[in-house]
């Protein structure tokens, strides 16, 4: 029996079969059950801030599941305690909130919400929070939305303008929920001056803004969050995917008043906050912080970008830092990709005419002249057999 026999036979058909088993990951490669290595452009769709196997992470995981790896939320856990100071010290927020997923980390956003008595949630159209029922509510894609409706309701979802936001809002919205940069939609960015804009219009209205940096945060865009690139506070962030470089994690980190909205026994998750998880986020954001992977991030995108534009089929290519979203002038992304993996690539396409890039923060000199390599390759084949 092959792995896709086992695969279609017993994993839910809520997932499409994958194209490759991978067994074993090293820096920014990955192995494929046959033998075969991959350059790792994806990193488990912005998870693998530090690339695979990282010694840091490595060390602080076995040392950590070794000593204790879970004593339930009756108990506080040294671990817990240092990430939630480094996370406020990096966010510049007052609290934080421990779960396990990013969907977790917006339902908590959605609980949040609620306490504030309004009824009414803003979700920009295109948007992607989650496939839970609560964060499936705020996402903005029709199609991923509709098989699973009655959802939460007095969720609305507008376009990304600044005049939309501004009809939209009123004295009965509790929050409006943003997305820094669309990445699941192709790495989308707002329209400039788009966040200011909204922390102005949500404060004016006692609204908060809650801001969806699960995929944009932990320096993946130059700064450490990509709020902070708009000179904004916000009222409340979720994050997850990069902060626990590949252990899943989530938090709600909130900001001011917002901090005092839950009071003890509102919310709660039994993994939320473990040590095992928490050792794991204190490694990787603290080897962020050591090796300087935020400018790292900023300056190999600058890098990668300057390398793109002009490759055959490239249009446009958008985002910040490390998330990049190459805009085709085809819809033939997923060829693309299929190509790129035969020749030892992974990137991935988030709608038929994207590629979206978003690897390690550790990427040097020697992974970028490889993928410029191997994406020239992919496009130029692709482009050949289309034309
Ligand atoms: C991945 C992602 C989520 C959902 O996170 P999960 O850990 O898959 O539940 C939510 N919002 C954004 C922006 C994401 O990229």
């Amino acid at each position: 029996m092959t792995w896709q026999d086992e695969y279609s036979a017993k994993i839910m058909k809520s997932a499409a079969l994958p194209s490759r088993e991978l067994v074993r990951g090293e820096g920014c490669y990955v192995w494929d059950d046959t033998g075969a290595k991959y350059l790792d452009f994806l990193a488990g769709i912005a998870v693998n801030a530090l690339g695979h196997a990282h010694p840091v992470l490595v060390d602080a995981v076995s040392r950590q599941i070794a000593t204790v790896a879970h004593v339930s939320n009756y108990f506080a856990n040294p671990p817990q305690l240092e990430l939630a100071a480094r996370l406020t010290r990096l966010t510049g927020g007052d609290r934080v909130y421990f779960c396990n997923s990013g969907a977790e980390a917006i339902e908590a956003a959605i609980k949040l919400a609620r306490r504030t008595g309004r009824p009414r949630i803003i979700a920009l159209n295109n948007s992607f929070h989650g496939r839970t029922m609560g964060s499936l509510s705020l996402t903005g894609k029709p199609a991923l939305r509709e098989p699973f409706e009655p959802l939460v309701p007095n969720v609305e979802h507008i376009d990304s303008t600044i005049e939309a936001l501004e009809r939209a809002i009123g004295p009965d919205v509790a929050a409006v929920v943003i997305e820094p940069i669309k990445g699941e939609a192709g790495v989308i960015d707002l329209p400039e001056g788009y966040l200011a804009a909204a922390r102005d219009i949500t404060a004016r209205h006692g609204a908060l803004l809650i801001l969806d940096e699960i995929q944009t945060g932990a320096g993946r865009t130059g700064t450490w969050w990509a709020f902070q690139q708009a000179g904004i506070v916000p009222d409340a962030i979720a994050v997850a995917k990069g902060i626990g470089g590949g252990v899943p994690i989530g938090a709600l980190v909130t900001f001011g008043a917002a901090s005092d909205l839950f009071t003890a026994g509102q919310h709660g998750s039994t993994f939320g906050g473990n040590p095992l998880a928490t050792a794991a986020s204190n490694a990787v954001l603290g080897e962020i912080e050591r090796a300087g992977l935020v400018d790292n991030a900023a300056t190999r995108g600058e890098q990668l970008r300057a390398a793109i534009v002009g490759l055959p089929l490239v249009e446009e290519v958008r985002g910040r830092g490390l998330l990049i979203g190459v805009g085709l002038s085809d819809d033939v992304a997923p060829a693309v990709v299929a190509r790129a993996l035969e020749l030892g690539l992974i990137i991935n396409a988030p709608n038929d005419a994207s590629i979206r890039l978003a690897p390690p923060l550790i990427i040097g000199d020697a992974e970028i002249a490889e993928f410029i390599d191997k994406f020239t390759a992919a496009l130029t084949h692709v482009s050949e057999a289309t034309a």
